[in-house]
């Protein structure tokens, strides 16, 4: 019987990201760039996979929602509009013995620069300033002259993007409310703290889409879509436990918010906003209206008007997969070796089979390895893999999460016949080889559940 040894640390995550390749710290050869990572190829595979399903959600399997690809450095004036000009920034407090910098919101959580370690504050030696204002937008310049009329800025999210093409998108793609529209890209934010690996970076790839409903419906979209938002995390096998729904008081919406919802993962560093699902009324399209000049509004057949309201979720991908990395990470003893193991749902796991010979040398084994695997690549991200002892072979795979390992062996030569291996519960069937393509598009199609429980 295997034993789970918990707990998981945001240490394990980030050494199995690197020896794995799935994370590495980027322009790591000059000293890395603070809280920026470059993804390896399992990371691309899984990023893959999770903004697909969140398309596919999203756009793909519904009639009312269409997709936008907007740019990422947008006529300043839209941010002036939104009010981030003015309006998206944190608190700042500076310690000027240990030159620092803290979100004043976040101080409880903060750890002083000084040894032993404490919160801000608490040293007899701490020197802090008032907090002040800081705006997280990056700014650029567009053309040649560096000079106010060019200045422009790194978009901090994409849901701008959206709002500035609503006019576009009702007539050219002849919708009504209640529809959606939805963009997925990276997103900047000159964070104050960056840091705990994915969690909180400077360059982010945001998933949002804007539902766009008449006023009186607002309300009841809003529970729909937080609903909606939390069933996708766990059809993908995230575990409730580790879910919740966290509604924010009055003193902490934005302010173009009238309900906001987060769903909350228990992250190692606690419970922490995973997805923001937010409520944010006619506010933007008002904004952009009065702005621009161009009424964004929906006029009906027989002539009916109104600003719609907009539900908004709004989640990265990184903080995604930092998720789904912490709920899958196992450790256990199997026949007295350890093994890590990453219990990620198939559709999420960044490749989805590997198929191994057993005896690498065999060129019969290879040969008809070398063949299911020419079959399967067409359809799936699948490995083959011929370097080693079997075991190793497995251990790698485990820890990258491959949920099946398809082994050709002497009774193959015989019968042919190959044995499937389960990722988590290490049992083996045998299948007859032909049958291994429909078997692997069916397991991959079957609902999952985690080993680790509820
Ligand atoms: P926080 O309170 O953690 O700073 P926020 O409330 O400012 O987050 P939103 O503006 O609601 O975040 O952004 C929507 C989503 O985008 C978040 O739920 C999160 O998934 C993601 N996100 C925001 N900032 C970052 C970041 N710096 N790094 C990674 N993902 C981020």
């Amino acid at each position: 019987m295997a034993e789970t040894t918990e707990p998981v640390t945001m240490d394990k995550i980030v050494s199995l990201s690197r020896r794995r390749g799935f994370v590495f710290p980027s322009s790591e050869i000059y000293g890395g760039i603070g809280s920026t990572y470059d993804y390896g190829h399992y990371g691309v595979l899984t990023k893959n996979n999770i903004r697909s399903l969140w398309f596919e959600s999203m756009v793909r399997e519904r009639d009312d929602i269409v997709a936008l690809d907007s740019a990422i450095i947008l006529n300043p004036s839209v941010w002036e509009a939104s009010g981030h000009v003015a309006g998206f920034t944190d608190p700042l407090i500076d310690c000027r013995t240990c030159k620092l910098r803290f979100r004043a919101d976040h101080l409880e959580s903060s750890q002083c620069g000084r040894k032993p370690s404490k919160k801000p504050g608490e040293f007899s030696e701490c020197d802090l300033t008032d907090a002040r204002q800081f705006n997280l937008m990056f700014e650029t310049h567009v053309g040649a002259l560096e000079d106010e009329a060019s200045l422009a800025y790194l978009r901090p999210e994409t849901a701008q993007g959206i709002f500035v093409n609503f006019k576009n998108v009702l007539q050219l793609a002849r919708r009504r409310p209640p529809f959606g529209i939805a963009q997925v890209g990276k997103s900047f934010r000159n964070e104050i703290t960056p840091g705990n690996f994915l969690f909180r970076l400077r360059e982010f790839e945001q998933m949002e889409m804007e539902f766009f409903v008449p006023p009186d419906e607002a309300d009841r979209w809003f529970h729909y879509w937080v609903d909606a938002r939390y069933n996708w995390y766990t059809n993908l096998g995230l575990r409730e436990s580790r879910l919740r729904k966290r509604e924010h008081d009055e003193s902490e919406r934005s302010h173009y918010s009238s309900a906001t919802t987060d769903l909350e993962y228990l992250y190692p560093i606690g419970w922490s906003e995973l997805e923001g699902i937010a409520n944010r009324g006619e506010y933007d399209l008002t904004q952009h209206t009065r702005h621009s000049g161009t009424k964004l509004e929906y006029v009906g057949p027989d002539g009916e008007r109104y600003t719609p309201h907009v539900i908004e979720p709004a989640v990265s991908i990184d903080r995604i997969l930092l998720a789904f990395l912490v709920d899958a990470y196992d450790e256990e003893v199997v026949a007295e070796r350890q093994r890590t193991v990453l219990r990620l749902h198939p559709r999420v796991a960044p490749v989805k089979a590997a198929i191994l010979p057993l005896i690498g040398k065999s060129d019969d084994m290879v040969t008809r390895a070398r063949s299911l695997y020419e079959s399967l690549r067409k359809r799936h991200v699948v490995e083959y893999d011929d370097g080693g002892a079997i075991g190793r072979r497995y251990r790698r795979q485990d820890e990258i999460g491959t949920p099946f390992a398809f082994t050709i062996d002497e009774q193959t030569l015989e019968d042919e016949t190959v044995t499937v291996r389960d990722r988590d519960s290490l049992a083996q069937e045998r299948l007859p080889i032909d049958g291994v393509r429909a078997w692997l598009d069916d397991a991959l199609e079957r609902p999952w559940k985690t080993p680790k429980g509820d």
